[in-house]
């Protein structure tokens, strides 16, 4: 008994030490990527009790490996906009990990797009690909191109740029790239566009989120959004509770935050405020999503416009105090670090039980602590937000297969996905020791799978 206690504090102590060496390097090595740094801090203060369980994955260096992108490109993007002005953009995709399948993984055109937000994305996508079951490894590309207020034609002059260098490094069995934030069905059709001009042929499955008329699949767009409800909808029928008059508050009016409201007010939510970059709407009437539909997805216009369509809503500049407003469930499903400690403090002294993570990292390190310690529901990024990459690998079967499901039957298969991710993430977390901690559980389970398939694939 002596010597199993003095062998297992060992291993606690190799294995401690030998996380924290790998984070350090990390750090070494990424100097000033601070956003890829807190998304490997996440995913490493999870993993210690893996390898003190399993300590194989120390020796064949699973943790130094995956912490490494396999490969990330960067290149130059030209571009002339409607008066002649000629524009130089930044390309990127990193390749993070194939272990499980062909890299999967969105494309973000946002003027803050740079390597740490581009390696941060993609290191997160290699575990939330994992958790959802298909067989896809982790990518993430962009470019710190501002599509606002840019003309369709300025647009697809850009996609098309960006895609002629892109085109080099992708393929359906190598690399497929998706939507993400600024990066929505009509960027995607001009990018096909140019990939099929490019290369000849019609490879449909190199991108996910096409139009369904050719090669796309029904329920893509609503898929992270949905998923982000089914998911918390679980975490909440484990303590008894529901959707179903409950006060919801959404950040964002982008692809996932609108899919998000839908399928909440369609569980019985009343969904009160959601917002976009440059402040948010409050009205306690509850949203009338018709008019954010019109708004965000036909006019392209700004969401204190919303005001001008339902006075009572009031409209605020600013995006922070969102999370003043009282709810019973908060949804953040804009950006990375959108909720800071701060912001959590108030959302628990309001009485939030619930929050699920639409966007990626949208809550610090810290305002995850302050979820954690005070037992509030949480639902992690990589868990709760995988129904999008999840219909896109459906979107690639169907591809394959020259079929096309009905919406029906791929929400069936993306509720199921979505339960199986929850189902997962709390036996993964009950198996270590951390019963009920999503973050851990989600990591965890979603790191074994990976891992597993390196060791069997040898050093590479
Ligand atoms: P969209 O571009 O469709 O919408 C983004 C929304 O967030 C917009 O309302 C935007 O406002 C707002 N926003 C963007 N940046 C900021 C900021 N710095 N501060 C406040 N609000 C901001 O993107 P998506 O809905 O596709 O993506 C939202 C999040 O979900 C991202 O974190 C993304 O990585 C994540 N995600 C998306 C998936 C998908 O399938 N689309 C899959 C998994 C995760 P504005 O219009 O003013 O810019």
């Amino acid at each position: 008994m002596k010597l199993i206690t003095f062998i297992s504090e060992e291993n606690q102590t190799a294995a401690e030490q030998y996380v924290q060496s790998v984070y350090q390097s990390v750090i070494k090595r990424n100097p000033h990527e601070s956003e890829f740094h807190q998304a490997v801090k996440e995913i490493l203060d999870s993993l210690t009790p893996v390898f003190v369980k399993h300590p194989k994955y120390m020796k064949s260096g699973v943790l130094e490996r995956i912490v490494e992108p396999e490969r990330v490109v960067s290149f130059r993007v030209p571009w002339v906009d409607d008066n002649g002005n000629v524009h130089v953009n930044r390309g990127f995709r990193a390749q993070f990990n194939s272990a499980l399948g062909p890299y999967k993984g969105g494309i973000r055109f946002h003027p803050s797009v740079n390597a740490s937000i581009i390696k941060f994305l993609g290191f997160e996508q290699i575990f939330k690909n994992s958790l959802t079951g298909q067989p896809i490894g982790g990518g993430k590309g962009g470019s710190d191109f501002d599509p606002k207020g840019k003309s369709d034609n300025e647009i697809m002059r850009f996609t098309q740029s960006f895609m002629t260098e892109l085109y080099k490094y992708i393929g359906p069995d190598a690399d497929i790239p998706a939507g993400d934030i600024g990066v929505g069905a009509r960027e995607i059709g001009f990018m096909f566009g140019q990939y099929k001009r490019i290369r000849g042929g019609h490879e449909a499955g190199v991108l996910t989120g096409k139009g369904i008329v050719y090669g796309g699949s029904l329920t893509r767009t609503e898929a992270t959004g949905y998923g982000c409800v089914y998911f918390v909808n679980e975490m909440l029928k484990f303590k008894g509770l529901s959707f179903q008059d409950s006060t919801v508050v959404i950040s964002g009016s982008g692809n996932v935050s609108i899919y998000a409201i839908e399928k909440a007010q369609q569980l019985g939510a009343k969904v009160i405020a959601c917002s976009d970059s440059n402040g948010y709407i409050h009205d306690p009437n509850g949203i009338n999503l018709e008019t954010v539909k019109l708004l965000k997805e036909v006019e392209r216009q700004r969401i204190s416009e919303y005001v001008k369509h339902h006075p009572q809503a009031t409209y605020t500049e600013g995006c922070q105090n969102i999370w003043s407003i009282p709810c019973d469930i908060a949804l953040p499903c804009a950006t990375q670090n959108e909720i800071d400690e701060e912001s959590a403090k108030t959302l628990v002294a309001n009485g939030v039980k619930a929050i699920g993570e639409g966007a990626n990292m949208p809550s610090t390190l810290e305002a995850i602590e302050v979820f954690l310690n005070n037992e509030v529901l949480f639902g992690p990024a990589k868990a709760a937000n995988a129904g999008g990459v999840a219909v896109s690998a459906l979107e690639m079967a169907q591809n394959s297969m020259r079929l096309s499901w009905t919406f029906e039957e791929v929400d069936a298969k993306l509720h199921s996905i979505m339960k199986n991710i929850y189902e997962s993430s709390v036996l993964a977390a009950e198996e270590y020791g951390y019963s009920g901690n999503l973050v851990v559980g989600a990591n965890i389970a979603g790191f074994i799978k990976v891992a597993d398939a390196m060791m069997l694939q040898g050093i590479v």
